[in-house]
């Protein structure tokens, strides 16, 4: 072991404790009835180094449900498909609102701010189901996911799927208002119904870390070496992450943390060091803006400690 990874494997351990003792911890979510029944007590931390070791602490085996997290595996299968056609659909602006806002939309005739907010992402998802059936579609999210993880078994969870198809009355909102526009192509149920799955896609730290990675390698696949998308998109996408990845907590994650990131109210937080690392952490208390608090606060010790934010030492 080099000195470098003793000092992040100590770094990561001693986070994970700090987290443990930490009694401000949020509130899980709860308009999906399955994540309200989330114990807001776990943490788990996952760093894969650019060099490929792997530093772990607390629960970071534990899978999670991923939901706003896939929306940046999303849009790189949709740019893979569509290319910059792609940001005819949906900007790539931050919002200044929160995840599920109709309001904007409606003042930007259908056209979603990002692909990060509910309504940019739902609209990226219906151009990955355009010319299959959602099962395809999927399968397809599905299988890149395990391919850059490098792990087969990462699956869906259907109790959470189910449990926001439910109660996601938010999102059919959204769904049809841009429909009205021409913005989806697919039938509004069967988009949703795509989205929903993968929202539920149940993933560790770990595992997440994994699929990171090639974002923190210039678009390269590190076990294969494939390029999976060019280093120029690679950069591309983790503006987005940066400039829109905590919907309207953004901001606030630039300045403390300084990475790009993205989060998902099931308590996940996938975050980028360009050239140095892919980060997950997990910790379901959320934030007032729907962003995992203290997986912010673990984000911002680790980013400092190992002098990783993008804007400087
Ligand atoms: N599935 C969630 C929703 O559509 C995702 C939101 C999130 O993770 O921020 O409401």
């Amino acid at each position: 072991m080099t000195n470098a990874s003793a000092d992040l494997g100590r770094i990561v351990t001693d986070i994970a404790e700090e987290m443990r003792a930490r009694t401000d911890r949020g509130e899980v979510a709860h308009y999906i009835p399955e994540l309200a029944r989330v114990d807001n007590k776990h943490f788990g931390l996952a760093v894969v180094g650019a060099d490929g070791e792997v530093a772990c602490a607390g629960d970071s085996d534990m899978p999670f449900s991923i939901q706003s997290v896939s929306k940046v595996f999303t849009l790189t299968l949709a740019l893979g498909k569509a290319g910059d056609r792609l940001w005819q659909r949906v900007g790539r602006e931050p919002s200044g609102s929160p995840f599920n806002s109709i309001v904007q939309l409606e003042r930007e005739r259908g056209i979603p701010r990002n692909p990060f907010i509910n309504a940019g992402a739902i609209a990226v998802t219906d151009l990955i189901l355009s010319g299959h059936q959602p099962r395809e579609a999927l399968g397809e999210i599905l299988s890149f996911m395990r391919f850059l993880a490098d792990d087969p078994d990462i699956a869906i969870d259907e109790a959470v799927a189910a449990s926001e198809q439910r109660t996601g009355f938010r999102n059919a909102a959204l769904a049809n208002y841009m429909k009205s526009f021409g913005v989806l192509d697919n039938p509004v149920e069967m988009t949703l119904g795509v989205y929903f799955h993968q929202c539920a896609i149940a993933m560790s730290c770990k595992q997440l870390a994994m699929a990171g990675r090639f974002l923190a390698q210039s678009g390269c696949h590190p076990k294969t070496g494939l390029q999976v998308i060019q280093a120029e998109r690679a950069r591309r996408i983790n503006a987005v992450m940066l400039t829109c990845g905590h919907y309207d907590g953004s901001g606030e994650f630039a300045y403390r943390v300084g990475l790009p990131g993205k989060s998902g109210v099931g308590g996940g937080i996938l975050a980028i060091a360009p050239g140095k690392a892919s980060i997950a952490v997990w910790s379901p208390g959320l934030d007032a803006a729907g962003n995992s608090h203290l997986g912010r606060v673990a984000l911002e010790a680790l980013s400092k400690r190992m002098n990783w934010s993008i804007f400087g030492a």
